[in-house]
């Protein structure tokens, strides 16, 4: 078994907008290392479709034990036109996949806050989203993104037939049910699961297994049940009435997007993707914006780093217990947009434009 090194940083800047706002996650550490001591050991590598252009593959064996005794991955992001006529399990994609599904990392963690300062950067009215604070914690390693059998087939009449297959065991949804119950004890105690038990078996399972470990083990907690559908209508209705909203991978993917916008832009979105603890207290973790490669802004310094510089504080306070660092790296944050720095994707009226680079310098002249 390979043990976790406790201070390892394993950056995984990827394709696309990915190495532009890794190097601002890199600056932060750095600070991080020379001003607090806090020792990181920072190590980089490829992965994605620049691997794949190097390697073959969007990730090699030595990448993936890499990332097995690292703490912390940081990933930016993996994909875009160039790798669109690679081979399906070839594909840059598909590097992202296997270190969830390998690395066991089953719980993925969405916060979607809305910063007073962007109030109207979010195509919602202001009123709607001011003071927005939702937590959506999304299955990771289950569900129709895994499920066998899988694949496009040859049938009669010369069609082909697409097929993936939805499955979740009890284990899968109790373990991650067990984590939203508990990150929302430390909020306002209250959760939403979202599945289509009106018409799927598997969504029944997910409605039921989630009722019993709550009788059992969360009373004290508020839980309620909704379907899929009706809570991406709500996200945009009412968003306020969510506080921890626990789902399937599948409608996790879908509904992140969705509340990503009520905060104005995907620029802004960290995640943390995590495991179990082992009986050392160990446990792997990947942390990562919400947000894909961005070839439409690739290479142009417009990106917009305040997602993965937040997923970072993510890490500091999930794997690294550095709550207070954490604390200190989101405050930093509003800060730089409270000096109306914005780059290019929340801009409006009065602000002054950064680049991604000015932008992560602005967040550690206010680490300072
Ligand atoms: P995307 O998230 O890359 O971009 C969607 C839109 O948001 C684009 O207009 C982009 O310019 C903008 N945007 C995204 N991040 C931004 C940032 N930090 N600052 C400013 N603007 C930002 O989604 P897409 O265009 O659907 O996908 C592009 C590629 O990324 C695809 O190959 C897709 O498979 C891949 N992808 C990867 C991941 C990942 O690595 N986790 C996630 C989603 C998509």
């Amino acid at each position: 078994m390979i043990k976790v090194k406790k201070r390892r940083v394993l950056l995984l800047p990827g394709d696309g907008i990915g190495p532009e706002v890794i190097a601002e996650v890199k600056k932060v550490i750095n600070w991080f290392n020379d001003k607090k001591s806090l020792d990181f050991e920072i190590d980089e590598d490829l992965v994605g479709g620049i691997s794949f252009d190097k390697h073959g593959t969007p990730l090699t064996d030595e990448v993936f034990y890499k990332a097995l005794e690292s703490a912390v991955i940081m990933l930016g992001a993996v994909g875009g036109p160039k790798w669109d006529g690679v081979e399906f399990s070839k594909k840059p994609e598909r590097a992202l996949l296997k270190l969830r599904k390998e690395l066991k990392l089953f719980a993925n963690l969405r916060p979607a806050i809305c910063f007073e300062q962007l109030v109207n950067a979010s195509t919602l009215k202001p009123e709607i989203v001011s003071g927005l604070d939702i937590l959506i914690v999304r299955e990771l390693t289950g569900g129709v993104y895994f499920g066998e059998p899988r694949g496009i087939k040859p049938i009669e009449n010369g069609e082909r037939k697409g097929v993936n297959t939805h499955t979740y065991t009890s284990s899968e949804i109790i373990r991650v049910a067990r984590v939203a119950f508990d990150l929302a004890k430390k909020r306002s105690n209250r959760v939403i699961s979202c599945e289509k038990s009106n018409v799927m078996e598997a969504g029944q399972l997910w409605k039921e297994e989630v009722q019993s470990l709550h009788d059992k083990d969360y009373k004290e907690v508020e839980l309620s049940h909704m379907l899929a559908d009706n809570c991406a209508m709500q996200l945009v209705r009412n968003p306020k009435q969510f506080d921890v909203i626990l789902t399937d991978n599948l409608f996790g993917d879908m509904l992140s997007d969705e509340a990503s916008m009520l905060t104005g832009s995907l620029g802004l979105l960290p995640s943390a993707s995590l495991g179990a603890k082992n009986k050392d207290g160990e446990m792997r973790a990947m942390y990562e914006p919400i947000h894909g490669s961005a070839p439409d802004i690739a290479g142009k310094g417009v990106a917009n780093p305040i997602a993965s510089i937040l997923s970072f504080a993510m890490a500091l306070r999930y794997s690294l217990d550095l709550d207070k660092e954490a604390e200190a790296l989101e405050k930093a944050v509003q800060e730089a947009l409270n000096d109306g720095l914005r780059t290019k994707d929340i801009m409006s009226d009065k602000m002054k434009e950064v680049s991604t680079s000015q932008m992560g310098d602005a967040i550690i002249s206010k680490l300072q």
